[in-house]
């Protein structure tokens, strides 16, 4: 499969054209953002770990009937997928009240919720990525009556997928954001799951302690990002070894002494 040219930078992806038209292969960057960009940061090797989570995660979604755009993984940080028409909508998913839910609304933080509950967000970093109503979504025409419900039952579907994965290694899965794309191929147009799933993406609590082991560690400055992502993927038994993924260190050239 023969890179083709840059046609997408993303905060923590880029997408590259290659030479079937239908596939598209995604790089990881180990770039951390947060707060809409305002807080940036380069944490070395979390590219690579969220190439396998991702990879991981979506094949076994696959097996359970969730269509998605993974295809194959290519290397360390390089995966084909599927080239699909993202839907500019961000789904999020919730189980346990944190984050914007509780500084927008003042439920207190942890709260368990009685019921999965499913938000939309415009994709438009510029505006802050708004909560939306599913009114705003048919009033723009962002996606079809039959996308959203569609789209509604495959999430909590892979909820539930999720939420069981993740308790059978000792994790708590307290949110997560998705995204959709629009699949067009040999005259069949389909939705499938896209963008990725990883510990950049959800909300991962250890289920005993409730340390956290996913990006709130860069947004609140908690440190050991790359441990606790690296954490995640030994649980999931991605990570054999604890030497299989590391850190990439450059030594300092050693100086060169004048004879
Ligand atoms: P919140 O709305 O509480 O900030 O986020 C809810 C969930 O969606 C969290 O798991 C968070 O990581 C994820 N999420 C929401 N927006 C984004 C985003 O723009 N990028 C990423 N990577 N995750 C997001």
């Amino acid at each position: 499969m023969k890179k083709g040219k840059k046609l997408y930078e993303g905060k923590a992806k880029i997408i590259y054209a290659c030479s079937e038209k239908s596939l598209v292969i995604q790089h990881f960057k180990d770039d951390a953002t947060a707060f809409n960009n305002k807080k940036k940061s380069v944490i070395d090797g979390k590219g690579i770990l969220n190439n396998r989570i991702s990879e991981h995660i979506l094949t076994y979604l696959s097996q359970v009937g969730i269509k998605n755009h993974f295809v194959k993984r290519l290397n360390m940080r390089e995966q084909i997928i599927k080239r699909v028409e993202i839907i500019p909508i961000e789904f999020i998913v919730r189980n346990v009240a944190t984050g914007s839910l509780t500084s927008r609304l003042g439920i207190e933080d942890g709260t368990v919720l009685d019921s999965t509950l499913v938000e939309y967000c415009l994709k438009d970093d510029k505006l802050g990525d708004p909560l939306i109503s599913r009114e705003h979504i048919f009033a723009f025409k962002w996606a079809t009556k039959k996308e959203i419900e569609k789209i509604d039952k495959q999430l909590l579907r892979i909820n539930d997928f999720l939420v069981g994965m993740f308790r059978g290694i000792g994790i708590k899965l307290v949110d997560f954001k998705v995204e959709f794309g629009r699949y067009k191929f040999n005259n069949k147009n389909e939705i499938l799951l896209a963008d990725e799933i990883s510990p950049d993406t959800c909300r991962l609590w250890d289920i005993q302690t409730e340390k956290k082991l996913d990006k709130d560690r860069f947004r609140k400055n908690l440190g050991n990002l790359f441990q606790a992502y690296q954490e995640v993927a030994r649980r999931l038994g991605i990570l054999h070894e604890q030497s299989n993924v590391r850190p990439l260190r450059y030594p300092k050239p050693k100086a060169v002494k004048n004879k």
